[in-house]
């Protein structure tokens, strides 16, 4: 996402996914951040509709593996289908957050906003 301040790429990947961005922590997870460039007070609004694909995926996946968890096992063996379920739990954790950093919309905040 593009900072509405500075139009410059507000975070990286890393510090968006590791970091608090220099906000305390009751405020990150209210969805406010700083511009890691300009370093102006910025909010998520909303999400652009890639993510909303990528959450509709994750459903089906999910329901698929529901559905057809217990023919993996019987075919592949209960370790297996570990390993498969933790994959699609790696699998769409990242996708959630690399869709979260890269589609979220942000807008600037004036600091006195905060409440
Ligand atoms: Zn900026």
């Amino acid at each position: 996402m593009n900072c509405p301040s500075c139009n410059q790429p507000a975070a990286s990947f890393l510090r968006y996914a590791f970091t608090l961005q220099g906000v305390p922590l009751y405020q990150s997870m209210r969805g406010y951040f700083k511009c890691e460039h300009c370093g102006a007070l910025l909010h998520v609004k909303s999400f652009g509709r890639y993510f909303w694909y990528c959450f509709v995926g994750s459903i089906l996946v999910l329901a698929l593996f529901t559905l057809f968890y217990r023919s993996l096992i019987k075919m592949a063996g209960t370790n297996l289908a570990i390993v498969v379920w933790f994959l699609i739990l790696a699998g769409i954790l990242v996708t959630f957050v690399l869709g979260m950093w890269k589609y979220a919309v942000a807008e600037k905040v004036e600091s006195d906003d905060l409440v």
